[in-house]
């Protein structure tokens, strides 16, 4: 299982097929922001991080312009992360409340992340050729990761993408925060707010109602 996975995520980071995405990516990373500028912006695809055994697998949408596309992993260096860890920590779901750098000793436990789209889109918008061409990876990243039983949406984009990879479509599940779908007896399609500081900052997303919501999984996990 690792062995293809690694094979999978090295052509994940020589892709080079979305040609604005390419140009987006690489112009933030010579570009780049004040606050890092005297950083080296990975600046390519990002892959999935956690365990691939994992039962739970926490799908977002794509790496953050100063965060996945700099740090070279996904929910990692930016705001995002740093709301979502301090949730997934005190659940158990990490061994530390911080996602800073690569080298930062982070771990997952039990779990995978990983986001639907593995380049930055500029505004978060990407195209739908874009999701288009992405679908593909993340197909393969589920069938080498095979052993979860709980797909984590977090935003409605990955929620969509879920759909369309799991081929979900008929079953009519619609996107709503802390939902759990039950797809069948061993797999189950939840969705939550994106952790973004535009849902932490307008208090739509609470640190409450994350863990609230994480400790729901952690129970449903035990129960499948
Ligand atoms: S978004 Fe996906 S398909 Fe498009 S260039 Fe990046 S890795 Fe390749």
């Amino acid at each position: 299982m690792i062995n293809k996975l690694e094979k999978l995520n090295k052509t994940i980071i020589n892709c080079n097929k979305c040609k604005r995405l390419v140009d987006f990516r690489k112009k933030i990373a010579s570009e780049k922001t004040k606050r890092f500028k005297h950083q080296s912006y990975w600046g390519r695809p990002i892959t999935g991080f956690g365990d691939p055994n994992a039962k739970v697998m926490f799908v977002g949408l794509a790496p953050a312009a100063h965060g996945g596309n700099r740090t070279g992993r996904v929910f990692t260096g930016d705001k995002s992360a740093d709301f979502l860890f301090k949730c997934l920590f005190k659940v158990g779901y990490s061994n530390q409340p911080n996602s800073d750098n690569i080298d930062d000793g982070l771990r997952l436990i039990d779990a995978y992340l990983t986001t639907a789209l593995k380049c930055v889109p500029p505004q978060d918008k990407p195209t739908s050729l874009e999701l288009k061409n992405c679908l593909n990876f993340f197909c393969q990243e589920i069938n080498v990761v095979k052993n979860v039983n709980v797909m984590v949406c977090l935003g409605k984009i990955a929620f969509d993408t879920c759909i369309k990879s799991l081929n979900l479509k008929n079953l009519g599940f619609k996107f709503s925060h802390g939902k759990l779908n039950r797809v069948s007896k061993e797999f189950y399609l939840a969705s939550s707010y994106h952790p973004s500081p535009r849902n932490v900052n307008t208090g739509r997303l609470t640190e409450d109602s994350m863990i609230s919501f994480l400790k729901k999984l952690k129970n449903l996990e035990d129960h499948i």
